[in-house]
């Protein structure tokens, strides 16, 4: 069988491997790329948040996107009945970019691709790896290419970027289910004619439909827009018909959007995903490890998919260059525990917002612009800041906050015409 070598092999060409890949080259380690599908490929996840941009800037990658025109995102908007709750990220309390994009994740990923082949990154299309040797000092991975060839690709390091595949944690057995409940999504991408002019028409939107239950729609420069239902799966039991009815009887349903949507043409059969949530017991082993949605992944509704894949993408890459290069490197500390770090902070955002204890305070009727910035924050990916109150308690503050809020509400007088029960 034929034998080829490189410093670090990357399995996966979305943004972790990607953004992997062009900084370990940058770094002066040869890098190749093994992606299972061809490109452009289709991919959910079109709303970054800005903390995106310092990796596409580590990986030089920032000019060729910026260059794609994409929708930028400069906030986002969070609507409960006739409440309206929008973040500005340009009013926050960590330092750090203000601004990213809404883009079709086809056309971004394909762009990162051309940009790490352009800065000297190996990449091979329609190729899959079907089995990996860790057991020496120099690992072997079995690769198979389109026509059933195969090879074996000899390597000093591992950065394992497949996605929702999870390929080493699946050979090692390493493979967690989540600890959050599982969750279901229908999304479609639609043309959006009846788009309003200004701040309303580009900004994206969650749209709680009942509190475990919420909408995204998230509009893209070329004229369409992405929609998806997610939350709870026997919330869709309740619906008859194709993937396309139901989500148009949601949408039926949500008095912000039913006009601007009502009768648009869907671009595709709309798309199911479900009990997408997982991870690994094992970030790191000798000479691997594992990267983005690998890793895990918790929930769309923060949009910090993505995030978490350039990041870890990012940090991966520099360690294992620097251990590559003679460093001792503690990756417990210096890449588990860093990454779980903002992980958990995710984690109760998700958790209580699906529970409604956040939404409580998104929806408060008064807002303290304290609070908001520090959310902005969180919003905008600024996970690692302990200054943040937000982030070093995350549990005891949401929870502690919303029961303020709760009782603040409950305790006021009703409004004049409402009847006693
Ligand atoms: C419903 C839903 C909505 C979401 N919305 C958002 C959002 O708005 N914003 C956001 O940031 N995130 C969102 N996400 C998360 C987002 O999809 C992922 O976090 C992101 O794509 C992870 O990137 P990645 O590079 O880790 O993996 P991927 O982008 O999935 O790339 C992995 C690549 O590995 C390749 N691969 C797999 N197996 C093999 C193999 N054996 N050999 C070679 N290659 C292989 C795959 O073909 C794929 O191209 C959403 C997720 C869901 C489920």
């Amino acid at each position: 069988m034929q034998t080829s070598k490189t410093d670090i092999l990357v399995i996966g060409a979305g943004p972790a491997g990607t953004v992997a890949a062009a900084v370990a080259n940058k770094a002066g380690k040869k890098a190749r790329i093994i992606e299972k599908t061809r490109f452009p490929r289709f991919v959910i996840g079109e709303s970054l948040i800005p903390r995106v941009m310092d990796h596409l800037a580590d990986a030089g990658m920032l000019e060729a996107v910026n260059r794609m025109n994409f929708q930028k995102k400069f906030g986002a908007r969070f609507i409960k009945n006739d409440k309206v709750c929008e973040f500005d990220f340009s009013d926050r309390f960590t330092d750090g970019w203000a601004w990213t994009w809404q883009c079709p994740r086809a056309d971004f990923d394909m762009e990162l691709v051309k940009e790490a082949e352009r800065q000297g990154v190996q990449v091979q299309f329609e190729t899959t790896v079907t089995a990996v040797d860790m057991s020496g000092p120099v690992k072997k991975t079995t690769v198979q290419y389109a026509d059933g060839s195969t090879e074996i690709i000899e390597s000093d390091f591992i950065i394992d970027a497949s996605g929702y595949a999870r390929v080493l944690p699946t050979m090692l057995g390493t493979v967690r289910t989540a600890k959050l409940p599982p969750r279901k999504a229908m999304f479609v991408h639609c043309k959006d004619e009846k788009r309003p002019a200004g701040r309303e028409g580009w900004m994206i939107s969650f749209v709680v439909h009942r509190v475990d239950i919420w909408i995204w729609v998230i509009p893209f420069s070329n004229g369409n827009c992405s929609l998806g239902v997610v939350g709870n799966p026997d919330f869709f039991k309740d619906f008859e018909g194709s993937n396309e009815e139901v989500i148009r009887a949601i949408l039926e349903q949500d008095p912000n959007y039913r006009d601007r949507f009502r009768g648009t043409e869907f671009l595709w059969e709309p798309k199911v995903l479900e009990a997408y949530s997982a991870s690994t017991s094992e970030m790191y082993g000798n000479g691997y490890a594992i990267v983005g949605n690998s890793v895990e992944f918790l929930d769309p509704v923060f949009s910090s998919g993505v995030m978490f894949a350039t990041e870890s993408g990012n940090l991966a890459a520099k360690l294992a260059v620097r251990e590559l290069n003679g460093e001792k490197v503690d990756w417990k500390k210096e890449y588990e525990d860093y990454i779980q770090k903002a992980v958990e902070t995710f984690k109760t955002y998700v958790a209580s917002w699906y529970d409604g204890a956040l939404q409580d305070v998104f929806f408060a009727d008064e807002q303290n612009p304290k609070i908001k910035q520090q959310l902005s924050s969180i919003l905008a990916g600024y996970v690692w800041d302990m200054k943040n109150p937000w982030v070093r308690n995350h549990s005891k503050l949401v929870y502690t906050v919303s029961d303020m809020i709760r009782r603040n509400e409950n305790a006021k007088p009703a409004s004049p015409g409402t009847k006693e029960m």
